[in-house]
């Protein structure tokens, strides 16, 4: 039920513009066009809360979304774009590297991968931050609604024997938006993420 009070609350270009670093936070990483938005919307049942980070100059931002005074999601910048400049790609490095070391709210990170083509390098990167900074990881494979049962558990299958040495209180979940697929499981994992 915390979910459906999801609300925008701030957008921040850097930590020191961030909320007090109190309560917790779950954090979503994605690169652009993996469904990052669409998970955002179906996990809070809202058609447009993330909406908000793709307003252009907000791209490279981080979101925040309160769900009440302690709690928070927070939506990291995309990455992956094929041409954007090395100043921007080093811009979003440093802004994703030092949110991710630096932030004690920060109780979980969710990286979500379009699951007919996941591990790419900026996934691995992505995770490896997550991994260095002992973070529980949700890992979601999205729009499994495009593969059927069996190219789904192929998926969930190559990802898990890649990705040996996870963080105590990860989790690999096939996910999709508009099926409705693993919605309520990651809704219990980051339920339980913002416990701690
Ligand atoms: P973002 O850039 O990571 O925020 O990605 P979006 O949420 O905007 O989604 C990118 C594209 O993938 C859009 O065209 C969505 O409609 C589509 N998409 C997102 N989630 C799903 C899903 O679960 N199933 C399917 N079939 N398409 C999806």
């Amino acid at each position: 039920a915390i979910f459906q009070r999801a609300h925008f609350l701030s957008a921040a270009s850097g930590l020191d513009h961030a909320p007090p670093d109190q309560g917790a936070e779950v954090a979503f990483a994605g690169r652009s066009n993996a469904g990052k938005s669409s998970a955002l919307n179906a996990l809070c049942h809202q058609n447009r809360l993330a909406r908000t980070s793709k307003t252009p100059g907000r791209t490279q931002q981080l979101i925040f979304f309160q769900l009440d005074d302690q709690r928070r999601l927070v939506d990291l910048p995309g990455y992956g774009f094929a041409k954007v400049s090395v100043a921007i790609k080093t811009g979003w490095q440093q802004l994703m590297a030092n949110y991710l070391a630096e932030r004690q709210s920060l109780q979980g990170l969710v990286v979500l991968m379009d699951i007919r083509h996941p591990l790419t390098e900026i996934d691995r990167q992505m995770l490896a931050w997550g991994q260095d900074g002992e973070l529980p990881l949700l890992i979601l494979l999205t729009k499994a609604d495009k593969l059927k049962r069996g190219a789904i558990d192929k998926a969930l299958h190559l990802v898990r024997r890649e990705l040996t040495d996870l963080p105590p209180g990860s989790q690999l979940l096939a996910f999709s938006a508009t099926k409705t697929l693993g919605i309520e499981a990651a809704q219990s994992w980051i339920t339980a993420q913002l416990a701690h």
